[in-house]
């Protein structure tokens, strides 16, 4: 399929003064029109400001975000363009849409921003347009819900509402930031088959930013795992939730209950103040390998705690980690040199 490619090239994101907080610390990701990108990490990873910097609602500190090969431009106008095309769907659907606005006054707000009404290809009215956004949010017969208020909905209403809201100013781009952590398990399963009706039907681009691997594993088509405020793991969901190659990913596979057949590793300690970054290696004061001696018999230890490792392909298909650890094992298993660690 050919479509829209939106790139984060080298996005740093800095806050306050020294030391500086350092939420986003040259983070590279890129994600297609008809792909589902699961972004997931702990609470304090950084994933969160990454979905803002890509929505444009955060401007990056250095680095910059290209939609098919264009920086985003800085005015106004070129901004609400973009932000039309790249909708971010906030996580707290009762906090995100109004009390005071009916199911019809929250999906319209957008629709009379950009002017859609006026200038629909197919000379729909609002109320057509209004409706054909909930019709595609699940939401049917949509004119029955036109009048009711955010708090005669279900949860699961709520958050299709607010996905209408965004499907009205035909984005492609969805960031969806968890979608489904306030809601039951059966209904978690609707939306995301929904997100996944909307990837197939309109061939929308979908990230998901999530704490849940598991997920990622439901619905995404690629991973990238995040850790204080850098992308640590990515590739293929299949390559990433099946061949996990950096301890922390395995830590949080881990747990994950759908997963069976991993011995589960407990994190020790908090993910660190981006403020306070630990060197070599931002994971190790946490690493399981590291603690059971891994990284020493494999002879990375002293790196794992004085060189920052970069990520860097593995020799698996589309695999690429940020561990001195992987990329040896990588290495040995293949009889090749690596860039980080030892040679084999
Ligand atoms: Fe652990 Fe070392 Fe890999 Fe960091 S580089 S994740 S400390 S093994």
């Amino acid at each position: 399929m050919t479509g829209s490619v939106w790139r984060a090239e080298n996005v740093h994101v800095s806050f306050g003064t020294t030391p500086r907080s350092r939420a986003l610390d040259g983070v590279d990701l890129e994600i297609r029109s008809g792909e589902i990108v699961a972004l997931v990490g702990e609470s304090g990873s950084g994933k969160t400001t990454l979905a803002r910097v890509i929505t444009g609602l955060q401007a990056p500190t250095t680095g910059q975000v290209l939609l098919d090969g264009e920086p985003l431009g800085t005015g106004q106008r070129a901004l609400r363009a973009y932000r039309r095309r790249t909708q971010l769907i906030l996580q707290d659907p009762l906090g995100a849409l109004n009390p005071r606005h009916t199911v019809y006054e929250s999906v319209a707000e957008g629709i009379r921003l950009h002017g859609l009404a006026a200038s629909d290809p197919e000379g729909r009215s609002e109320a057509e347009l209004v409706a054909a956004a909930l019709s595609s949010a699940g939401l049917r017969p949509p004119e029955r819900l036109f009048l009711r208020y955010p708090h005669e909905l279900s949860g699961g209403q709520r958050q299709r509402v607010l996905i209408a809201g965004s499907l009205a100013l035909s984005p492609e781009l969805l960031i969806a930031d968890e979608p489904v952590s306030s809601l039951d398990a059966s209904i978690r399963g609707e939306i995301l088959a929904l997100l996944l009706r909307l990837r197939e039907t309109l061939g929308l681009g979908v990230l998901v930013v999530t704490h849940d691997l598991g997920l990622a594993w439901n619905i995404a088509d690629r991973v990238a795992v995040m850790y204080l405020g850098r992308i640590v793991e990515s590739g293929s969901t299949e390559e990433v939730l099946q061949r996990p190659q950096h301890p922390y990913t395995r830590a949080l596979l881990s747990v994950v209950p759908e997963i069976e057949g991993m011995e589960q590793t407990i994190l020790t300690g908090e993910i660190p103040d981006p403020a306070r970054i630990p060197p070599g290696c931002r994971f190790h004061p946490r690493c399981p390998a590291l603690e059971r001696g891994e990284a020493s018999a494999a002879g990375v230890d002293e790196a794992c705690r004085t060189q920052d490792p970069r990520l860097l392909p593995l020799p698996l298909p589309g695999h690429a980690a940020a561990c001195h650890l992987a990329q040896v094992r990588a290495g040995a298993a293949t009889g090749t040199a690596t860039e980080s660690g030892r040679t084999s």
